[in-house]
């Protein structure tokens, strides 16, 4: 994803494309999500008065892992890129706030593959839950419990009871 600046006419320029999940490299692949499709970029840049605007969408599937029953779920993914490029000469140049990205490139070229990756790996989910009354696994024998209840299950609550015997009033 290097883009030559001066393929960015008056118009701007489209970047639509595609990268498969071995674009992100892997190096920071989290146990808990990881991309399980193609991810597709839709971006427009545009040029204005030296720096290069960059807006425009990433969509993609990840696959988590449901934090409760381990199973896995499918959770689709769609980024909205707001990042602004200044020339790295420019001095001081360092106005921030809203909600745009600033980034600085150097020469002729911008290379946009470290910043995407970054916002795909930084969307990855961290922690998702099946659904919200996903009811786990039981802590004693593993059991998923959304699929079938289990045995243990009881005898705790005996065993809550038999503490609740105990409590003098
Ligand atoms: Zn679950
Ligand atoms: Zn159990």
């Amino acid at each position: 994803m290097i883009v030559n600046v001066s393929e960015i006419g008056d118009g701007g320029l489209r970047l639509d494309l595609k990268k498969g999940p071995g674009w992100l490299g892997g190096s920071e692949k989290s146990e808990v999500a990881s991309v399980d499709s193609d991810i597709e970029f839709h971006i427009d840049l545009l040029r204005t008065a030296g720096e290069i605007s960059v807006r425009g969408e990433i969509g993609f599937l990840a696959v988590a892992r449901c934090s409760r029953c381990l199973s896995d779920v499918n959770v689709d993914t769609n980024l909205e890129i707001k990042l602004l490029l200044s020339p790295s000469d420019a001095e001081g140049k360092t106005e921030s706030g809203g909600d745009m990205d600033y980034e600085t490139y150097r020469g002729r070229k911008i290379d946009l593959n470290d910043y995407m990756r970054e916002q795909v790996n930084l969307s990855l989910p961290y922690k998702v839950v099946c659904a919200e009354e996903c009811k786990g696994l039981c802590s004693e024998c593993g059991q998923n419990l959304n699929e079938q209840p289990c045995s243990c299950e009881t005898r705790q609550q005996d065993s809550r009871f038999a503490v609740l015997k105990d409590i003098k009033i």
